[in-house]
């Protein structure tokens, strides 16, 4: 059904809906809040100075004064907290609250924290009663991915709308779990499922939806898995032989391969030699040093002649990995090409790379999906390297070898699973595991604190400054989201800039700049030109700048470990002593326990496994806790006992053990071939 058939919605707000990839009703349902806002207890004035979101409780003793500048009218008023503190208010065209504001009545004033050189006032707040308050404070609000022209309330509007459409009875109608799966597993049903995912009345809920969400992901995804194996695997691959040079590089590196590292390249090569096609993952934890173990790979091939792609999640990244093997074949005198393909570059500089490929000057080509358009064509294409988890579609897979390929596969990941649970995710692969990481580093030190304590951060960020070190700031959200207290990267890097010291020159970073931006950005931050990056977590995957010093993380409460895990492995990189600072100003005890894991472990297998045992109804609710990016609801650590139960389930259907109606069956396979051509192996 079209968006358009919904109460409120035109053709204008069709197109907002489109650019969050949302075509359908159906897929307006299906699209999830990104997390969950519960309001945070008020605080008094002196605690806003460090936040660009705020609720303040107190009086107005004084009337409202509105006044006109052009077109905009200006209602300003002054609020007095309880223990003498005051600040000013503004609502821009908002004459009316003049008449809707009672003196000497007390408020909670909730809204944006905005600083006029240097004069802190909250802007187009929301009143509220503190009773009212109070009951906004056990209450979960959805938060959307938002879009220019789309707000989150919006977009909640038009699900309530979308619950009273046709569309919602089908979808519920055509549940792809069998009713034996539902039962046996205790599952809600798709109505509960659906409706709990948007508007959880409680936690419970919630978790219930979750949960319910997770299994069916992961179970369509075995399923279809299981039903396309028997189509994906031509056996004969390749043979390439180790060579003398790829040795000579490595040991003319300045530091010494790990134990892990060499093991792994042998298993490698050892692959590759085989005569057999290679499907392997490589596991190691941030910084256990993966890429040297890829390019050792990447050398044998190009010193037998074939090509390799190798592609990376970020043009950010994919930048710094060209940047990284050029100088390592520069410096090692040796006679082969890196190329780089981004989807940033323009036509001209694009048709250069592509002819380069097809008569094969190139030999080692880094870059994103770009790699693999139909555009591309390969001489003699022989390995793909996937940095930290991209999977390839079965549609990708049969586009190369139509073009007469069958390329080795290494998938290399950060996360850390157990091998069981790596054995259902990642299907047939092969496991190999870098358990080691490079020695001679210093620890980083760890520091969970709240706000009150923010003051001795910056000085200390200050001061790592100075000493010509850089530091990481991250913040949740892109931009202001209306009513959403996690901190933003926009109003964030201006608060900064109000508190720091002049003379530190502060840059921001995030996934909706246009990727040139983004690789100027982190250029700048890479040459010491940018010391104080205040990014989303564009920075987890694999970003290396070994002079970066601290890491500090605003609402580190609202990630999952293995993501803080992956953004703390950002630092600690060079010679000096790096921080780690986890801000958190949640009351709970348990989200401060999660992180104090963080600081006893750096170990991410550890950090995975301790998650799991203290999750429970944990304070992290929507984002995602691994870096696994080829799932919505599914969560390899929070969702590890779910997968084994649907892979048993998957096994029991495909083997007519379990019993199935026909209609059960028809949905089920529909929408197994349906993903077969999306779903990420
Ligand atoms: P990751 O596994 O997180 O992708 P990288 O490959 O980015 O890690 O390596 C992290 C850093 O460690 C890089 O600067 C790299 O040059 C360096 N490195 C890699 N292997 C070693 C080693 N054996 N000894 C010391 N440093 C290493
Ligand atoms: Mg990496």
């Amino acid at each position: 059904m079209k968006l358009t058939g919904l109460k409120g919605i035109g053709e204008k707000t069709e197109k907002a809906f489109e650019r969050l990839g949302i075509m359908s009703v159906e897929d307006l349902l299906e699209f999830y809040p990104r997390d969950f806002e519960i309001f945070s207890e008020p605080v008094p004035v002196m605690g806003i100075g460090y936040k660009t979101f705020a609720a303040v409780r107190g009086i107005f003793t004084d009337p409202p004064v509105s006044r006109r500048i052009g077109k905009l009218s200006i209602t300003n008023v002054i609020l007095k907290d309880e223990i003498g503190g005051s600040v000013r208010v503004t609502w821009f065209n908002a004459p009316f609250m003049k008449d809707s504001i009672r003196t000497g009545k007390t408020y909670v004033v909730r809204g944006r924290i905005s600083r006029k050189r240097g004069v802190l006032q909250i802007d187009q707040p929301k009143l509220y009663s503190p009773e009212e308050y109070d009951l906004k404070m056990h209450a979960f609000q959805p938060v959307y991915q938002q879009t220019k022209g789309l707000s989150s309330l919006q977009i909640a509007k038009a699900v309530k709308a979308a619950f009273e459409s046709g569309s919602f009875q089908e979808m519920i109608d055509s549940d792809p779990l069998p009713e034996a799966v539902r039962t046996k597993n205790s599952l809600c049903s798709r109505e509960e499922m659906i409706r709990g995912m948007h508007f959880p009345k409680t936690r419970q809920d919630l978790e219930t939806a979750l949960r319910r969400a997770a299994y069916e992901e992961i179970f369509v995804f075995i399923m279809t898995m299981k039903r396309a194996e028997s189509s994906i695997r031509p056996a004969a691959g390749v043979v390439i032989n180790p060579d003398e040079r790829t040795l000579q590089v490595l040991d003319s590196l300045p530091f010494e391969l790990t134990g892990a590292q060499q093991k792994v390249i042998a298993e490698i090569a050892a692959d590759m030699s085989s005569g057999k096609v290679m499907n392997r993952l490589v596991q190691g934890d941030v910084g256990s040093g993966k890429t040297m173990v890829a390019l050792a790979a990447c050398m044998n091939a190009a010193f037998a002649g074939y090509q390799s792609a190798f592609m990376a999640p970020t043009e950010v990244l994919a930048n710094q990995h060209f940047e990284t093997m050029t100088r390592l074949f520069r410096e090692h005198g040796t006679d082969i090409h890196a190329g780089l393909l981004t989807g940033s570059m323009t036509a001209l500089e694009k048709k250069v790379v592509y002819d380069a490929l097809e008569d094969g000057r190139i030999d080692i080509v880094v870059g994103t999906h770009a790699l693999f358009q139909e555009k591309v064509n390969y001489r003699n294409l022989a390995l793909i390297i996937t940095d930290e988890q991209h999977r390839f579609g079965i549609k990708q897979r049969e586009a190369l070898a139509g073009k007469g390929v069958d390329p080795h596969m290494v998938v290399m990941s950060a996360t850390p699973i157990p091998r069981t649970l790596a054995l259902i995710v990642y299907g047939n692969m092969d496991v190999s595991v870098i358990d080691e990481v490079p020695g001679k580093r210093l620890p980083i030190k760890n520091a969970v604190i709240d706000d009150s304590y923010k003051d001795n951060a910056y000085r200390l960020i200050e001061r790592e400054v100075r000493a010509g070190h850089q530091a990481y700031i991250i913040c949740p959200l892109v931009e202001y989201s209306e009513g959403c207290e996690a901190q933003n990267v926009e109003d964030y890097t201006e608060m900064l800039r109000d508190v720091m010291s002049e003379d530190i020159s502060i840059g921001m970073l995030h996934g909706q700049m246009k990727p040139a931006q983004k690789n100027e950005i982190m250029a700048a931050f890479a040459e010491g030109r940018i010391q104080v990056l205040v990014s989303t977590t564009v920075v987890e995957v694999g970003v290396d700048v070994p002079n970066a010093t601290v890491m500090m993380i605003e609402d580190a409460n609202r990630f999952g470990l293995a993501a803080l895990h992956q953004l703390r492995g950002r630092v600690g990189r060079g010679d000096s002593q790096s921080y780690c600072i986890f801000v958190c100003n949640s009351r709970s005890d348990s989200a401060k326990e999660r992180l104090e894991i963080l600081k006893t472990s750096n170990n991410g297998f550890e950090i995975a496994a301790k998650d799991l045992e203290l999750r429970g109804p944990g304070e992290f609710l929507g984002i995602r806790q691994s870096g696994e990016l080829s799932f919505r609801n599914f969560d390899l650590y929070r969702d590890a006992d779910i997968a084994v139960r649907a892979k048993e389930d998957a096994t029991e259907i495909l083997d007519g053990k379990m019993e199935l109606s026909e209609r059960e069956q028809r949905i089920l396979f529909e929408k197994t071939d349906k993903k077969a051509g999306t779903i990420l192996l």
